[in-house]
């Protein structure tokens, strides 16, 4: 039985936050510029603060300046927006990230769109979404899980994916729309799948690439899957499990990584694959900002 290449994430987002860590030392030591991140979080909810964490952690491992603000759960939407016009004006900060999701009290679309589109690290304003539709990915930043899922892909098939079909599962515009535009870019055959598409397992089988972003544990199984395909599992998903031989909550991803190991050519594992490699991107956007800034590139 064949045996799927298990994509070490992990292994990759080190490698690349050494390069980067090195790349940030070389920009405070030719220019004195020190990339700096700021990270806003808003309340309490237990799976932000732990991602908060990880990238306060990374971005000080890459050699960052990271600032981190903390806002009550029922801070109202002028703080919000006085606390972005403040950050968009200090020169010492190249990227602003708020934390998804907000309280409910907080219109989403205006904070994430209040970000000025040259700190905008995370992807999300409608600046950047044009430029990544249009083709234009020079100087847009583009939204940091898509990105390292391309990395990702580009190692298992190279940067040309002519005559390759690739299947997206998802359409958000965190994942899916981004990866879509990405896949593009590199001329693959592009298709959207989402939970009005019809006979889904049908669609994946003609798919050289897979993309799952759905929320729905363990979905993808094997007999979707075409011979060799590469599978990238966006999905995390909290889901009780055997870990060290007990039952305890742990993560999962949107494919069944076991099943579909016997089918597949290569497969991302959840935890250990796209996770790490957003973090990374995360750290690349950043520097690259500081860089844009300092008209070192573009
Ligand atoms: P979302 O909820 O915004 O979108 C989910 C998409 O799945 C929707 O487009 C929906 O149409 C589709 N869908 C739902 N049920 C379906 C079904 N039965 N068949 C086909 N499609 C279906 O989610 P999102 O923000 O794109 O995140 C998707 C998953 O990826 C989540 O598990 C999330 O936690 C994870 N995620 C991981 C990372 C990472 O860094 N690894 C980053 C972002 C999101």
């Amino acid at each position: 039985m064949a045996v799927a290449k298990r994509i070490d994430g992990k292994a990759k987002a080190a490698e690349l936050a050494e390069s980067i860590t090195r790349d940030t030392a070389a920009l405070l030591d030719e220019y004195g510029i020190k990339p700096g991140l700021a990270v806003i979080i808003i309340g309490e909810d237990p799976a932000s603060q732990v991602y908060v964490r990880n990238k306060k952690r990374t971005a000080e491992a890459c050699g960052f300046n990271s600032v981190q603000h903390t806002l009550a759960e029922d801070v109202s939407q002028a703080d919000v927006l006085q606390l972005i016009d403040e950050l968009n004006n200090d020169g010492a900060i190249h990227g602003i990230l708020v934390q998804l999701p907000l309280p409910d009290h907080l219109d989403e679309q205006s904070i994430t769109q209040a970000v000025a589109p040259s700190k905008d690290v995370d992807g999300f304003h409608f600046v950047n979404i044009g430029k990544l539709t249009a083709g234009h990915t020079a100087d847009a930043f583009v939204p940091c899980t898509p990105a390292g899922c391309m990395l990702m892909i580009e190692d298992e098939l190279g940067r040309d994916l002519s005559g390759k079909n690739a299947v997206i599962i998802g359409r958000s515009n965190i994942v899916g729309k981004p990866m879509a535009a990405l896949l593009l870019q590199v001329n693959a055959t592009v298709t959207i799948t989402h939970s009005r598409t019809k006979d889904l397992p049908k669609v994946v089988a003609g798919a050289d690439i897979i993309i799952a972003a759905v929320g729905r544990p363990n979905m993808v199984k094997a007999d979707w899957v075409k011979p060799g395909a590469v599978i990238i599992d966006v999905g995390i998903n909290r889901v009780e499990k055997i870990i060290d031989g007990e039952m305890k909550m742990g993560l999962t991803g949107d494919v069944d990584f076991d099943d579909v190991s016997t089918v597949a050519g290569a497969v991302t594992p959840v935890p250990g694959g796209v996770g790490p490699m957003t973090i990374t991107m995360l750290m690349a956007n950043t520097l690259r900002s500081a860089r844009l800034a300092a008209g070192l590139e573009g």
